[in-house]
Formats: C-alpha cells, sequence, structure tokens
C-alpha cells in the first residue's frame, strides 16, 4: 500500500540492515512477532521514553521492549544497580544462593503476598512451564485448561488456542482447540482444554465436566494485559478451582507491577495459588518468577525425598542472575516510593483521554481500553471482554494508523499495545498527542 511504500522510502538503511540480518537469522528476527511488512526497523540506540533507528528517525517508544521497562530506557538508578552489582559480584550468580535472591524475594513478596515461597527462572516461558509442571504434579492430573486467546509464552503446553476465524472456533460453550504453531505434539492439544474468557456458565460446565481430568486452570486476568476480567468471574474462578481441586494460576508477566504494583491480584483483592511473573520485574533484563502456596512449591525442594521422582525438578544455569535481579530491584524500590506508580497511571490517563478526544474530534471510530499502565488502541464498537470480541476491531484501520503514527514519530509496532512508563512526561505526551492529531487528519484525507 501507499503507507507502507512511504514507509519504506523513509527508512532505507533499515531496509538494506534487514536484508542482510536476514541472510543470517532466520526471518531476520529473534522471535516471530518482533516482524512486519514490509520490514522491521533496526533501533540504534534509545534513551528515556525514545527510541532512534538506523535512519535517524526518532520515536516516542510504546512498546518498551514488550512492556518490560516501567522505567523506560537507561533509568538512572538502574544503571547504578548495575555498577554497583558488576563492582560486588561481576555478572555471576556463583551456581548458588547469593543475597541479592533473598533481598529480592523478600521485596516481591511485600508486593505479592501470597507468595509464600518462590522460585526464579529466566522468562515469562519458563515461568507459566513450571507453574503447570507444578500444579500438575501437586494436583496427580493431567489436563490443564487456559482460555481464547491468552497467551503464556512459546512452549508447547500453552500454544494451544481456538482458531481465529470464528466460524471455524466452535460455540463458546464448545471451543475447538487448535495448535498456534506447527510442530505441537498432539499430546498436548488433547490434554489442554480450552475455555471462553469472561462466560463463567460455560466455564462452569466444561471444569466441572472435567474436573477428574483438569489439574490447573491459568489465565491471564486481563486478557493481553488490556482486557479486564469481570470481577465476579475472577471471584467465581477462584471458588470453583479450590472446590473441584484445580490449582489457580495467574499469568502476571504482562501484569505484574503494571495494571497495579501488585497486579491484577491486587486490583481484583483475588489471591490465586501460584502466580507467574516476568518482564518489569527483572528491570529490562531477563527474568521469571513463579510464586505462591508453600505446600505447592516445597513440591521441588530437593531435600524434600531422596527419591529424584517424587520431587518436582526446576532447574536453569541462569536463574537468579544477580544482573536481573539487581535491575529488577531497583527498578521496584523507584516504583515504591509514595506518588511514582500512580503518577504513571495519571499520565497514562492523561494520553488515553487525549487520544479519545482527538478521535471524537476527527470523527474516528478510535478507542483505548486497558488498565493502569497499559491499554490498547482499537477500532471496535461495543463491549471488549474476551478473544471473540476482538475479532469486531478494524484491523485495517488500525494497520493505517500504526504506519502513520510509526511516519509522526511514535512507535508500538504494528497492531501491539502500548505500554508506559516513568520516562514518558508532559513533553513525550504532547509529542504524542501531535502524532495522533496528524494520523487522524490524514487518515480522514
Ligand atoms: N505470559 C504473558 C502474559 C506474556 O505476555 C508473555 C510475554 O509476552 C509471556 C508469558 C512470556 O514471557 P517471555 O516472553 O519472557 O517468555
Amino acid at each position: 500500500s501507499s503507507l507502507q511504500a512511504q514507509y519504506s522510502a523513509k527508512r532505507t538503511k533499515s531496509a538494506s540492515f534487514f536484508k542482510e540480518a536476514d541472510s543470517v537469522i532466520a526471518g531476520g528476527v529473534n522471535g516471530n512477532l518482533r516482524f512486519f511488512q514490509p520490514f522491521p526497523m533496526t533501533f540504534q540506540k534509545a534513551y528515556g521514553a525514545w527510541l532512534v533507528d538506523l535512519d535517524g528517525n526518532h520515536y516516542v517508544d510504546y512498546l518498551l521492549s514488550y512492556g518490560s521497562l516501567l522505567l523506560g530506557h537507561g533509568h538512572s538508578v538502574v544503571r547504578q544497580a548495575l555498577e554497583q552489582v558488576w563492582e560486588d559480584q561481576g555478572t555471576s550468580s556463583f551456581g548458588a544462593t547469593h543475597p541479592l535472591e533473598l533481598e529480592m524475594s523478600k521485596e516481591i513478596k511485600e508486593l505479592y503476598p501470597g507468595f509464600e515461597r518462590l522460585r526464579f527462572t529466566n522468562s515469562g516461558l519458563e515461568a507459566t512451564l513450571f507453574a503447570l509442571r507444578l500444579a500438575l504434579a501437586f494436583t496427580g492430573k493431567t489436563h490443564i485448561a487456559k482460555f481464547e486467546g491468552h497467551y503464556h509464552g512459546s512452549h508447547d503446553h500453552v500454544l494451544v488456542s481456538v482458531n481465529p476465524e470464528l466460524n471455524q472456533a466452535g460455540s463458546p460453550e464448545t471451543p475447538q482447540a487448535v495448535p498456534e504453531s506447527y510442530g505441537i505434539p498432539d499430546y498436548y492439544l488433547q490434554h489442554t482444554i480450552i475455555l471462553p474468557f469472561n462466560d463463567w456458565p460455560a466455564c462452569e460446565r466444561i471444569l466441572t465436566s472435567m474436573k477428574e481430568r483438569i489439574g490447573a486452570v491459568i489465565l491471564e486476568p486481563m486478557q493481553a494485559g488490556y482486557i479486564a476480567a469481570d470481577p465476579r468471574f475472577v471471584v467465581n474462578l477462584r471458588d470453583l478451582t479450590e472446590k473441584l481441586g484445580m490449582v489457580l494460576i495467574f499469568d502476571e508477566v504482562k501484569t505484574g507491577f503494571r495494571v497495579s504494583l501488585g497486579g491484577a491480584q491486587a486490583f481484583y483483592g483475588v489471591q490465586p495459588d501460584l502466580t507467574a511473573l516476568g518482564k518489569v520485574v527483572g528491570g529490562g533484563f531477563p527474568i521469571g518468577v513463579v510464586g505462591g502456596k508453600q505446600e505447592i512449591l516445597d513440591m521441588c525442594s530437593p531435600g524434600r525425598s531422596p527419591k529424584r521422582e517424587e520431587v518436582v525438578f526446576h532447574s536453569g544455569t541462569f536463574n537468579g542472575n544477580p544482573v536481573s535481579l539487581a535491575a529488577g530491584l531497583a527498578t521496584i524500590r523507584y516504583l515504591k516510593q509514595p506518588g511514582k506508580f500512580e503518577s504513571i497511571v495519571n499520565r497514562t490517563n492523561e494520553l488515553r483521554k487525549g487520544i479519545e478526544s482527538l478521535a471524537q474530534s476527527f470523527e474516528v471510530p478510535i478507542r483505548t481500553i486497558g488498565a493502569g499502565t497499559i491499554f490498547n488502541v482499537l477500532a471496535i464498537e461495543g463491549d471488549v471482554s474476551n478473544y471473540r470480541d476482538l475479532s469486531r476491531n478494524r484491523k485495517d484501520w488500525r494497520l493505517a494508523l500504526d504506519y502513520l503514527l510509526m511516519d509522526n514519530g511514535v512507535y508500538s509496532k504494528p497492531l501491539n499495545r502500548f505500554s508506559m512508563s516513568d520516562a514518558h512526561g508532559p513533553k513525550e505526551i504532547q509529542a504524542t498527542l501531535e502524532a495522533f492529531e496528524k494520523s487522524f487528519a490524514a487518515f480522514k484525507a
């Protein structure tokens, strides 16, 4: 399209870089979601809320490393923490326990009081994988249940959902599970039960009918970080999973520290059995955390039994790596200062309001949906409470808006949600609203 041609014309260095990258790196990207047409741009630099691409274009960054950078790029408290940890222990966790692990655990527990015990991993993927293994071991059951369109990282058990072509997805009462990637063993398709989000009668029926087999229910309490669960739905799910002997797992990799500092569980006042954290908690470095009930996490205590097969195995060379812990600790301590987090939420709301009032004055049917420091910009009318509702989003509109926004110096990656950071101040908000204004104007033209 002409928008893509315009995109290419302003990014000739990124274009040739991508061509060369594509000759070495599979598909030119280290993660499928990083690709978009005609080619993703390459960034050379970042500071605060800003990114600079190879061609020297500046952008206010709303991708923020998929939401990890709640303080923005290169924040001084993170930098100081990294210098200190390098001074103290290099980058080594010694392959053993070290004091930062305990310090960080206590800091997390203050915000997540349900974490009677926890373990560190290196990514959100590893956290959900390990949480599910613990849950199946604890219950002795064979199946897990997850929700349509919820993302829990790129491992086999959770790369199962319903067909995005909704006429092939089955009814919400009987969602039709399909793999979301080639190469998923059939086993996982058979052992992953799909539930419709925010549809309590259907969930109750499915879970009750399979109560002997389902050992874990995992969900994003806010789908994709921005579609809220109905509070009654969360309470019902908590009660029923407890009654049926299923481990309830909140995947708060996105929502943790972002919807509120204590995540969606603080927001809803509902405590799951296990929680997976990631992203923000590593201050921009690789991390994951599994936390929750002692009786479940104790399943992995190596001192528990001399027989290896009676212990849930969990390992990782880089688990508890001091670089991630130091950066994460500095980030959490900074955010815990009075008013800091609230101020990021206030700026997020200010930006959302600005976008919506511009959309209204240009009569563009665009709105924002979200909570705390995350939101999405959708061309959709009516209720949005699950994956099926999202099919009403005019993706072509949003995509056109994305190219116009990039053209005007705002980046969230096409079709991606928006995350805010402490570095997004009045100047960045103003620059963003000006970009929206120009984009809406071009949209109408
Ligand atoms: N769970 C959720 C809700 C996520 O948003 C993500 C990543 O986007 C993951 C799990 C996987 O985390 P990671 O990319 O660190 O493996």
